[in-house]
């Protein structure tokens, strides 16, 4: 078995995260893909060219599906001051960068003939059963990150961090 996987760089402990965390697994399978040298590590929103740290930031519209399809956008979280004298942040609008950072994990992707992939949950990347729903305020919606988005598209199936065991076994019949 040779079959290589893509894991988020988060996972792996690179402090890649928007508040500049990192939030590494320490689980028995990503050991084992360790010790035969097959994980590729990765982190769009880096690769897309945001800074670390950088706001967070959320689909507003859909998924990433819908961001794909020009229906959604990645925007960040507009911050409100406190009083009169304060700057009002508004939100930005990141999308552009979101898609080029999918869009170089997709050609790493088809260089290394990757078919599995460990995607951190939740992420506007990355997440892949839910998303935060945009609204900055913590609900979550069903769907996936604007890069999880792609890599489906393309025949790559999708785990997140939770799903460690179920991607096992997907990876063993590769
Ligand atoms: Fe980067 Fe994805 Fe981790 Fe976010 S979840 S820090 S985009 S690898």
């Amino acid at each position: 078995m040779t079959q290589k996987v893509l894991i988020s760089s988060c996972l792996l402990g690179e402090k890649v995260r928007y508040n500049g965390s990192h939030c590494l697994i320490r689980h028995p399978v990503v050991k084992e893909w360790q010790r035969q040298n097959l994980i590729v590590a990765f982190c769009p929103e880096v690769a897309g060219g945001l800074p670390i740290p950088r706001p967070a930031a959320e689909i507003w519209g859909g998924t990433g599906k819908k961001v794909w399809e020009g229906e959604a956008e990645v925007i960040t979280k507009p911050s409100v001051g406190t009083n009169a004298n304060d700057a009002v942040t508004q939100d930005v609008i990141v999308t552009q960068s979101f898609k080029t950072g999918a869009e170089q994990c997709l050609a790493l992707v088809h260089q290394h003939q990757i078919k599995l992939a460990i995607l951190k949950a939740k992420s506007p990347s990355c997440g892949s059963e839910a998303i935060y729903d945009g609204s900055f305020s913590g609900q979550l919606r069903a769907g996936e990150g604007v890069t999880t988005a792609l890599l489906v598209k393309y025949g790559v199936k999708v785990f997140s961090e939770l799903q460690l065991e179920q991607a096992y076994e997907y990876w063993l019949g590769l």
